[in-house]
């Protein structure tokens, strides 16, 4: 394979942002396919204010199900502990052996990139695609990674989504309010979240 990309989140829910921003990397750079991979554990996060993988897995599988380019991993679902995207990165290098591979996440995400376990191998082994919300201040991320050495920070692909103005937080607040989230998500997640009576 020559071009992969992961996208790695915890999709608590998936939604519009979310797909738009897999759609514009696979045609930026040439994809053959994307890996949803649904995170476990983020080893940043307090996992009991998380949904259950289970609903997370199944609303991704739901959202992917209409793009013949887009598939979904339980990578990180099958294999114990904190979700390390080293981990990731590795197992999917060895099953599917792309020339190139691109980590596509959130901006603030790869903002912490530091913080990460094995930060240097992690860059030397594929693209990072930081997407962005509107209203995102670029110069932040660069600031704060400054101190990566050049060959490192090149890998870092900041990318702009004005679709990401949809945000899962948002999602799950209007949940909570009994606002509607009608065209934030695709339906069969919409008609998920309310059957199986999600972030009430
Ligand atoms: P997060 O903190 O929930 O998200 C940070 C921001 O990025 C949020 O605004 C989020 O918006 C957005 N975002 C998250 N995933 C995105 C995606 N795939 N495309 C576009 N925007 C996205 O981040 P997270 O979901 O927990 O972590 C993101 C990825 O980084 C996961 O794969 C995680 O495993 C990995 N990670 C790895 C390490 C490590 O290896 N040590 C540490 C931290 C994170 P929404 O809320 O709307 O999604």
């Amino acid at each position: 394979m020559r071009s992969l990309a992961i996208m790695g989140g915890t999709f608590d829910p998936i939604h519009y942002g979310h797909l738009v921003a897999a759609e514009q990397a696979r045609h930026s750079f040439q994809c053959e396919k994307v890996l949803f991979v649904p995170a476990k554990s983020p080893p940043h996060k307090d996992n009991s204010r998380i949904s259950p993988v289970e609903h997370r897995l199944a609303m991704t599988r739901l959202a992917v199900d209409t793009n013949r380019y887009f598939e979904v991993s339980t990578l990180e679902i099958e294999r114990p502990g904190p979700s390390y995207a080293i981990d990731t990165v590795k197992e999917v290098k060895k099953i599917y052996n792309p020339e190139k591979l691109y980590f596509i996440t959130g901006a603030d995400a790869v903002l912490e990139i530091i913080s990460w376990k094995n930060v240097e191998e992690l860059l030397s082994a594929c693209y990072f695609v930081a997407a962005t919300r509107p209203g995102y201040d670029i110069s932040n991320l660069r600031q704060k990674l400054n101190v990566l050495p050049a060959e490192y920070l090149k890998k870092i692909i900041p990318t702009y989504i004005p679709a990401l103005a949809i945000s899962s937080t948002d999602i799950r607040k209007r949940v909570r309010a009994g606002e509607s989230i009608k065209y934030l998500l695709p339906e069969p997640v919409e008609r998920y979240i309310k059957n199986h009576r999600l972030y009430l």
